[in-house]
């Protein structure tokens, strides 16, 4: 079962390069692991992505404002957040090949047990005991060292050590580091938050899974800032937040060994299992997201709070929402609470005041942080292979990706039939007619039009048009629906309400 799950995965990475969505970068020269280009479908579904999320949560909020940081900032930001001291990665040498691995994946992978956030030192003691050796060639293994995860650079034409500046490894920092600028000027009163989307950078060792763990990539992140006596005191939780029901893996399950279970976020405030309220609203308010808006089903993901060994050292609670993947349930978004730690350090090593003035108690406070997160390749991947269907046609099997309308990159396809005999001219009318009309639309007159509509299945294309004989007599057009295959008739003065109904 796992094998023929794997074997979806590879061939939706085959599909991703060949219809241009996403390929590893310069393949001319044997591309560079963990760095990818998204192509000319791939950006446009990168860019709908991100609309979707800027929409849901900035535009359509007004207590969340945004920030476009700068990917290299002063140094002493990594040196306040802890980075240049602790975001590390173990990692293990193989004495006779060379071959490195990072230390916690190679355990994993070799002794099938879980050691998220364990100590470089306990994996060590793991290595011993089960007596690991190199997977390649049964060489001996080093030491396990810490590897520091950051890109270093140089700012200016002289190398020395003040010059050494670091790609951002994370954006979270960039909204803290900036928050004395936005926050007199986003005229927002606690709470709030300040959103971005950008590129961040990881160093890792072994990146692998395609763009599940890429060595450069996107986040979507939202800061949202909270008096640090009102965490339960959530105006936004309604009843629905409170009745809404998902699989939750809680630390003491795992701890248990037991298995996730089914549960409303009431009752697990209740017995205190969430810590706060305005947790809830935010873990509730991020699997909708991913389910109303993205449309990933609900049936293949699940709250897993991290137990306390794999803590970040900044995070009191912190919970991800789990994506079933065919390699095991794994990260797809965090939602931590960072605590006042950030605002609190960088207070410490500027000489800036990051507290905030609250009118209502008369004092300054430093604001509590709740952090929805995520990587975005990862979610694109993600709603691909959530919606990658297989389909038996004439003997052939078909690709099809049921990809959430918004997302589409495409959203019409128009074919004439045959290029011949004026209907090449109608269909090209009805593309400008529907490309004006604002939709992403594509016109495509070459090969058979089986071929035509396989591809436009391949990319998730919701409606293809085509244009025949009939369409000529009875000014119409036949409107076939991705996922059913189903077709109709439909009056060319009534394509463009159809259409917008259609992707609705
Ligand atoms: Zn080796």
């Amino acid at each position: 079962m796992v094998e023929k799950k794997l074997n979806v995965v590879e061939q939706i990475i085959s599909l991703c390069a060949r219809r241009g969505v996403i390929f590893p970068t310069a393949e001319a020269y044997g591309s560079l692991a963990g760095f990818f280009d998204y192509g000319p479908i791939g950006v446009e579904l990168k860019r709908n992505v991100e609309a979707a999320w800027w929409k849901h949560f900035v535009t359509l909020r007004e207590d969340v404002v945004g920030l476009d940081g700068s990917l290299i900032t002063n140094p002493r930001v990594w040196k306040a957040s802890g980075h240049v001291d602790s975001f590390t990665d173990p990692l293990v040498d193989c004495k006779k090949c060379k071959a490195r691995y990072r230390a916690d994946q190679l355990i994993e992978d070799e002794l099938k047990l879980s050691v998220d956030g364990i100590s470089p030192k306990a994996l060590e003691e793991l290595i011993k005991k089960h007596k690991l050796v190199c997977p390649k060639d049964k060489g001996e293994l080093t030491e396990v060292r810490v590897f520091n995860l950051m890109f270093a650079t140089q700012v200016g034409v002289i190398e020395n050590p003040d010059s050494k500046v670091y790609l951002r490894p994370e954006t979270a920092q960039s909204i803290f580091a900036a928050f004395k600028s936005v926050h007199p000027v986003a005229r927002k009163k606690l709470p709030y938050g300040i959103a971005q989307i950008g590129k961040m950078f990881r160093n890792e060792i072994a990146p692998r899974n395609f763009v599940f763990r890429a060595r450069e990539f996107d986040a979507a992140e939202l800061e949202y800032f909270i008096h640090p006596d009102k965490l339960n005191v959530c105006s936004l939780f309604s009843k629905e937040h409170g009745n809404f029901k998902a699989f939750f893996y809680t630390a003491e399950m795992q701890e248990k060994g037991k298995k996730q279970e089914e549960f409303t976020v009431s009752e697990l405030l209740e017995k205190k299992v969430i810590g706060t309220q305005w947790h809830a609203y935010w873990l509730v308010e991020c699997m909708k997201f991913l389910t109303e808006i993205i449309g990933i089903r609900k049936e293949n993901l699940r709250f897993r709070q991290h137990v306390k060994t794999e803590l970040s050292h900044y995070s009191s609670e912190t919970w991800d929402i789990d994506y079933n993947y065919p390699w095991g349930w794994k990260e797809l978004q965090g939602i931590a609470n960072r605590g006042n730690y950030d605002l609190t350090q960088h207070s410490k090593f500027s000489s800036a005041d990051f507290s905030v003035f609250d009118e209502e108690t008369k004092s300054k406070v430093v604001p509590v942080v709740i952090e929805p997160s995520m990587g975005l390749g990862r979610l694109i991947f993600t709603a691909i292979l959530d919606s990658f269907y297989q389909k038996e046609e004439k003997g052939e099997v078909r690709n099809l990706l049921r990809l959430s309308p918004i997302l589409s990159p495409v959203k019409v396809a128009v074919f004439p039939l045959m290029k011949k005999d004026g209907l090449a001219e109608k269909a090209r009318e009805v593309f400008e007619l529907l490309r004006d009309s604002g939709f992403a639309v594509e016109y495509d007159e070459s090969g058979s039009i089986g071929k035509r509509y396989a591809r436009q299945d391949e990319i998730g294309t919701p409606i293809c048009i085509t244009i025949d004989y009939d369409s000529l007599e009875k000014s119409d057009a036949t409107i076939r629906d991705r996922d059913t295959g189903e077709q109709q008739r439909v009056k060319m003065a009534k394509l463009v309400d159809k259409c917008r109904e259609l992707l609705h």
